[in-house]
């Protein structure tokens, strides 16, 4: 079964899922909820998509 480490989305440079505990910080959009996350391949922060 799948367990809830479901990545929050892929990171635009590498195209690697990151998941939702590398989020550093989480905010609201003017089109919807957005966030910054360590990507665990490049290791740089990125807003996942
Ligand atoms: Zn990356």
């Amino acid at each position: 079964m799948a367990t809830s480490r479901s990545p929050i989305g892929r990171c635009p440079s590498c195209q690697s899922d990151i998941p939702s505990h590398r989020v550093l910080i989480e905010y609201e959009r003017t089109d919807g909820p957005a966030a910054y996350a360590e990507c665990p391949d490049c290791r740089d922060v990125v807003r996942p998509e």
